[in-house]
């Protein structure tokens, strides 16, 4: 009896710690036995931080000089497990394959171009054509751009601290602001929400005024242009309620991705060295708090307020679940949207996408060779993330195990 209530205690135990993300079986429907085979190895050499450097370092070298036999490994590593293929068209495969789960995509440019005025200009010219390509397609919800595929960061930054520019600095200002107003008014008039990543924060006011200008000329109906909330950072949520003061008062509606934010050690660094304060929250806790917060403040304003909530956090993920269920929402409400990168957190899209909430990956493409800086810092972040590598194993080897079960 004592052993039964024992058993009991375990079986409570281990509901509680159970997630609702472990289903592998349904996070890793679309991957064949030797692709989780691949991808576990990729991981375990991830795992360890000094492989990782000294590859990095190699796949930079080896890849920059054109070592061809590199390129068929990347190709068939890295490449295969985080993006979408060389090109669009090639990548329409994998988004086919994921919409079948109920699972969009989010095409992501993810060549990292020259700063020089023809790489904006193609970039811009590639954002048109992924707006385009995403006319009326539901597989595909959103197109993104970085502002800094549009301009050079200093042009930003010099905006932003608001200092006196030289004609010719107009002159780029101009040319920037002209990118964005036509990637702008194409995704309004093909109807394509258009989603503006965000970066560091001494560019990041400049990046601000203009999505938000974008936004109050194109969202007086809905949220067409969306702008992106590091909850890293520090007075975001004070910001937020500016916002919002502004949106109801000029009458125009507001999007928004929430992420927690990829530059701390950067920004942190930067601070020091010029002795100013330093703009991420202190603790992991107070951003994760921040982030919490800006759930809420979705879940009060949806009347004028759309959500993309880009994060891998499993706790982060319930919460908006549960808070969109407290109020009644549907699962597919259309203002609250869930977005992983591809590769990673297949337990928690496949999941959402079972369940029918919105949900996306960002899929990245383009050539082997210029995705490379990309992959690296995946690779990158992958060690940094607390756990995510891990978790990432573990669940793959569970999925493995599960399968080897039923044979
Ligand atoms: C779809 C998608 C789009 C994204 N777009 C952008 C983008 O446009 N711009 C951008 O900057 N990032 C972007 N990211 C990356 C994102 O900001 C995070 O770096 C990444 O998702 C990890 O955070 P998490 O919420 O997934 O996981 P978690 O593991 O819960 O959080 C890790 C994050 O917490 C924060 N953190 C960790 N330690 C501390 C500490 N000691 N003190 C304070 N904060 C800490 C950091 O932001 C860190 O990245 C995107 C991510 C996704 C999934």
């Amino acid at each position: 009896m004592q052993h039964f209530g024992i058993l009991l205690l375990n079986l409570c135990s281990l509901k509680i710690n159970m997630s609702i993300f472990d289903n592998t079986q349904i996070a890793f429907a679309d991957k064949t036995d030797a692709q989780l085979k691949k991808a576990y190895w990729m991981f375990k050499a991830i795992e360890q931080p000094a492989l990782t450097g000294v590859g990095i370092s190699v796949l930079n070298f080896t890849v920059k000089n054109n070592f061809p036999f590199v390129s068929g490994i990347v190709r068939s590593t890295l490449f295969e497990q985080f993006c979408g293929g060389e090109t669009r068209e090639e990548s329409m495969q994998v988004v086919k394959k994921m919409f079948r789960h109920h699972v969009g995509s989010i095409f992501d440019y993810a060549i990292e171009g020259k700063a020089e005025e023809k790489a904006f200009d193609i970039t811009c010219e590639e954002i048109k054509q992924n707006i385009k390509f995403a006319e009326g397609n539901p597989a595909i919800p959103f197109v993104v751009f970085k502002p800094t595929g549009f301009g050079r960061i200093e042009i930003y930054e010099e905006v932003g601290r608001g200092a006196e520019l030289t004609s010719s600095q107009i002159a780029e200002w101009e040319r920037v602001q002209k990118r964005y107003n036509e990637v702008c008014q194409m995704a309004y008039d093909r109807n394509v929400r258009l989603m503006i990543d965000a970066e560091e924060t001494w560019m990041q006011d400049a990046t601000d005024a203009l999505v938000n200008t974008m936004m109050e000329k194109y969202n007086g109906e809905k949220a067409i242009i969306w702008n992106t909330l590091q909850m890293y950072r520090t007075g975001r949520i004070e910001y937020l309620q500016k916002d919002l003061e502004r949106a109801r008062t000029k009458n125009y509606f507001l999007g928004y991705k929430f992420v927690r934010g990829a530059y701390m050690e950067k920004e942190r660094a930067r601070a020091a060295a010029m002795n100013y304060p330093d703009p991420i929250q202190p603790t992991k806790l107070a951003s994760d708090d921040n982030y919490n917060a800006a759930i809420d403040f979705t879940m009060l304003n949806l009347d004028r307020v759309s959500a993309f909530f880009g994060t891998h956090n499993e706790k982060s993920t319930e919460l908006v679940m549960d808070k969109m269920g407290a109020i009644g929402l549907p699962h597919d409400h259309p203002n609250i949207y869930f977005g992983q990168l591809y590769g990673m957190s297949d337990n928690i899209t496949y999941y959402l996408g079972a369940e029918k909430y919105n949900v996306c990956k960002y899929l990245p493409y383009g050539p082997v060779k210029d995705v490379v800086p990309y992959l690296t810092r995946r690779a990158q972040e992958n060690t940094s993330v607390a756990g995510q590598t891990g978790r990432e194993l573990s669940l793959i080897q569970k999925e493995l195990d599960r399968r080897a079960r039923r044979k």
